[in-house]
């Protein structure tokens, strides 16, 4: 049977390691280990917090290894590493995102229909919304933004309400990538840890396999197909090193989270993001930000009496992914939009009875990156780009064609499906 190597085991390269394997030996590489909650509860880090220990994002590494940080003057950019990237630290949140796809032409219902069946998705943590999640629901109603219970993954109706869904679900309700990566092994495909590839080799203009590092040692891995899904800072960089570079369409979607002294509001043992409210080029939705708890000096009251709103921006596409690192910069846009929104969401909170002068500001952080090779009507039958090998494909969020600013993993996850579909046709 004909090799077909996987990079990344997060939304894309999970749904296409399941989808290839039995068509191909699947072998996925995936630069980080197996996922582990992170051990230290929040009385731990809110002790470690008052030691001055944790004086940069960084560090969050050291205690939770899945979860990466790179920073840029303007921004923490934040990614999962390690088996199911990013959707093993996300909050759930389950929203399909396609309408710029369906604009170019692609449609992907029978994808969605397929995820409605496989994934689990519901608002059953409705049943345990706090007070305070309740009453902002109310304001944001009589605000006229019509908030929506937010749709998560996994089974809700289990959901204890500890808040700790970006750190790994101690309990099992959060649906993950993983589950994807389990199906693709009972299959009989091969995971590697701890392997991170640096570039595919080309020769004769197709891919013959990947050369990967693992520990001190390289590694290379021939193959008849690779589908790159490194997510959206390592796919570019990948690319970039193997000679094809992406183009400057970063996007990351930052998200700004403007909150008040609340006391007792426990809103840091809650379910993240328990609704949304679109407005044009943002959202908006309660969301006790942990990083900004631990890391931003500012932040200086217990968590338990903390009360924040979200504002996550469809930012510019400008930016850039090479093998030297990430290029990102708010735009003049980007911070006009944000100063809009965290108008509205000093409101909210103003409403519920804070005061303007105890509203406080959290670090710009950004968990979305996407964009560095983005689709275009030209791609929309082959979903695959021109500049590639035939039998390479890119399976993640860098196809996207511009920031969403809303959770993408459903439609990343809806893309990698069709790419795995045309790369069987194409290459199997
Ligand atoms: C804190 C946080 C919360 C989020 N919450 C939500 C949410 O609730 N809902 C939602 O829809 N989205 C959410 N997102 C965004 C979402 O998780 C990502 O956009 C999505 O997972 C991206 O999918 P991907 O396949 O592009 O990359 P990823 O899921 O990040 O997967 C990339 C994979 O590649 C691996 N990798 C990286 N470099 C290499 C290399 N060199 N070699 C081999 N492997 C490599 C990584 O370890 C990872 O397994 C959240 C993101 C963050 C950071
Ligand atoms: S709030 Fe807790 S129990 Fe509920 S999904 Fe998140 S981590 Fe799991």
């Amino acid at each position: 049977m004909k090799r077909a190597l996987v990079i990344g085991s997060g939304a894309g390269g999970a749904t296409a390691a399941k989808e290839l394997q039995g068509a191909f030996d699947v072998t996925v590489l995936e630069a980080g280990g197996e996922f582990r909650p992170l051990s230290l509860n929040l009385r731990t880090m809110e002790r470690l917090k008052s030691t001055h220990l944790l004086f940069d994002e960084r560090l969050i590494h050291f205690p939770f290894p899945a979860m990466q940080i790179r920073k840029t003057p303007d921004l923490v950019l934040v990614n999962g590493i390690g088996t199911g990237g990013s959707t093993a630290i996300c909050c759930g949140n389950a929203v399909r995102m396609d309408q710029d796809l369906r604009a170019l032409g692609i449609n992907l219902d029978a994808e969605f229909e397929e995820i409605f069946r496989e994934i689990p998705i519901s608002t059953a943590h409705q049943k345990v919304w706090r007070k305070h999640t309740r009453q902002l629901f109310q304001i944001f109603q009589e605000m006229g933004l019509q908030p929506m219970p937010m749709p998560k993954m996994g089974d809700f109706a289990r959901c204890k309400s500890c808040g700790r869904c970006m750190f790994g679900c101690p309990e099992g309700v959060k649906w993950d990538s993983r589950q994807y990566l389990d199906a693709a092994m009972a299959k009989g495909a091969e995971l590697i840890t701890g392997c991170s590839v640096e570039s595919v080799a080309i020769e004769d203009g197709r891919v013959t396999g990947a050369w990967a590092r693992q520990g001190l040692l390289h590694h290379f891995y021939p193959a008849d197909l690779v589908i790159l899904a490194a997510g959206g800072f390592a796919t570019p960089a990948i690319l970039d090193e193997s000679g094809i570079p992406c183009e400057p369409h970063l996007f990351v979607d930052p998200v700004l989270t403007v909150a008040t002294h609340w006391p007792g509001s426990h809103q840091c043992r809650e379910v993240e993001m328990p609704f949304v409210a679109q407005s044009p080029g943002y959202i908006l939705s309660p969301y006790f930000d942990f990083l900004s708890f631990f890391f931003n000096d500012e932040w200086k009251h217990p968590a338990r009496d903390i009360l924040g709103i979200m504002i996550k921006l469809a930012d510019s596409n400008e930016g850039s992914v090479t093998r030297h690192g990430v290029q990102k910069t708010l735009t003049d846009t980007d911070r006009e939009q944000l100063n809009a929104a965290q108008g509205v969401a000093t409101e909210i909170l103003c409403r519920l009875g804070a005061k303007e002068e105890d509203v406080f500001l959290g670090t710009v952080n950004a968990g979305h990156p996407g964009g560095s090779l983005p689709l275009t009507e030209r791609e929309a039958g082959s979903l695959h780009h021109e500049r590639l090998p035939h039998n390479l494909y890119v399976a993640d969020a860098s196809l996207l064609p511009r920031s969403l600013g809303n959770p993408p993993i459903l439609t990343i996850i809806a893309l990698a499906k069709r790419v795995s579909a045309l790369a069987r046709q194409t290459t199997g």
